[in-house]
């Protein structure tokens, strides 16, 4: 028997001794005064005389903070496994389509980068679903409409998925809006159109949005957002709006704002808000779906959230993931307006990203495929393969990964639990005790 490698514990200041294993994702907390305790019992566990207290055996041992001599050394191979079969498992396809590059919007973030209006042909259109067709494997397709706006290629849209959904296949499927199109047909059409997610981004109060995502040439759209999402939520539609924001030095101050707006004005638990933290490179096409951002950053905004501003829905606890993005995932493309494929959502518009094209299905560059699939991951990252988070991190993006390799750049790429796990553990066990408080009162 050995203290796991994957435990950790320390004195907090306000809530006695917390203790955390990553491999079993187990939290304890316990008086102050078995600090020196669980220190002894750290050092050498064989040493340690249980018969005097057999219920903290059994706990260490449930919640695998103590562990049967070998079991640690195996856990990066067992997790590896599990993460390599999910990225090569060919019964999922995701599917991320851009019927357009075009947008509504002139937000100054992204404007320059959204000048080419390409729009989806139908020939492109069939020859998607020639796509999906030849990958007979194919029983699942995650499905997320992305752009420029999605929604200025609507009808594009609603005859794409006709014919996919004519193949047979389960789908689940997703959008990224600005909002401003997500009118009464739009709304009616959701559920033939499978989607359950609907992703909006609104960046701060009237004031501040207006001033950041406006009409192309000028023009509001907050009310107008607002007034759709008003429209949403009075239907009868089952899914769920993850309201984004994006979040920078400039507006930061405007999260709670939001978060507390949409908290009031719909009191239904379909809709949420979250923080996207705008790229440190800056040179993301669609800063609506920027998936890497600065994790240090992140994790210091989430504790003042929680600390400074009572909000308290966000992720303080970290969870077992299996990880994985359309990069790194063999069975998932993003396809752009003229059937030209990437790896990552990112990468739409840029040409030497392009990895092929539906409408040339026999021309891959597979050179490039396996630089991201392969060089992108984590799994083979020597500082990751013995890393305490490695369990309950997914790596990061490994967009930025390959960019730290190959340019003189180091973005951050870990988890937020490793630069802020003390405060964030603490924000758990403090969230837990409120709602046993607040579990009593009803
Ligand atoms: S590589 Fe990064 S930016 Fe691209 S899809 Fe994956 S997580 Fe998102
Ligand atoms: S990305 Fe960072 S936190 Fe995650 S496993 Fe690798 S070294 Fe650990």
């Amino acid at each position: 028997m050995r203290w796991s490698r994957y435990s950790t514990y320390f004195q907090s200041q306000r809530n006695g001794l917390l203790l955390y294993n990553s491999a079993s994702n187990s939290f304890l907390q316990m008086e102050e005064a078995a600090f020196g305790v669980i220190k002894t019992i750290s050092e050498n566990p064989e040493a340690y005389d249980f018969s005097k207290d057999p219920g903290l055996y059994f706990n260490l041992r449930t919640a695998g903070f103590l562990v049967d001599e070998k079991k640690d050394d195996r856990l990066y191979d067992i997790l590896k496994m599990r993460r390599l079969s999910s990225n090569y498992n060919n019964g999922v396809m995701l599917l991320t389509i851009a019927p357009t590059r075009n947008c509504n919007f002139g937000c100054p973030y992204c404007y320059e980068k959204n000048k080419d209006f390409a729009l989806m042909t139908e020939e492109t259109e069939n020859n998607i679903v020639e796509f999906i067709k030849r990958r007979k494997s194919v029983q699942q397709i995650s499905l997320v409409w992305y752009g420029g706006e999605p929604l200025l290629a609507f009808e594009r849209i609603l005859s794409l998925n006709n014919k996919i959904t004519s193949l047979g296949k389960s789908i689940r499927a997703m959008i990224v809006t600005n909002g401003y199109g997500l009118n009464e047909k739009v709304i009616r059409e959701l559920e033939n159109l499978h989607i359950k997610t609907i992703q909006i981004t609104l960046d701060g109060d009237r004031e501040t949005h207006d001033s950041r995502r406006f009409l192309l040439g000028g023009g509001k759209t907050f009310d107008r957002i607002v007034a759709n999402l008003d429209g949403l939520l009075k239907s009868a539609w089952d899914g769920k709006v993850n309201i984004r924001m994006n979040v920078d030095e400039t507006n930061k101050g405007d999260y709670t704002k939001v978060h507390h707006f949409i908290e009031e004005r719909y009191k239904d638990k379909r809709i949420s808000v979250y923080p996207g933290f705008v790229h440190i490179e800056g040179d993301e096409t669609n800063p609506d779906v920027a998936c890497c951002f600065d994790s240090e950053k992140k994790g210091e905004f989430l504790c003042e959230q929680a600390d400074k501003n009572g909000i308290f829905d966000l992720p303080v606890f970290p969870s077992m993931v299996l990880g994985g993005c359309t990069m790194t995932k063999r069975n998932a493309y993003v396809i752009g307006p003229e059937g030209e494929i990437y790896k990552c959502w990112d990468d739409v518009g840029i040409p030497e990203k392009v990895v092929g094209n539906v409408n040339e299905p026999d021309q891959w560059n597979m050179g490039l495929v396996a630089e991201e699939m392969i060089e992108g991951s984590y799994l083979e990252d020597e500082e990751c393969k013995s890393c305490f988070f490695f369990p309950v991190c997914d790596g990061g993006c490994p967009r930025a990964r390959l960019a730290n390799k190959k340019k003189d750049v180091k973005y951050g790429t870990c988890t937020y639990f490793r630069s802020h796990l003390e405060e964030l553990l603490e924000l758990y066990f403090e969230q837990k005790e409120r709602k046993k408080v607040c579990d009593g009162c009803n």
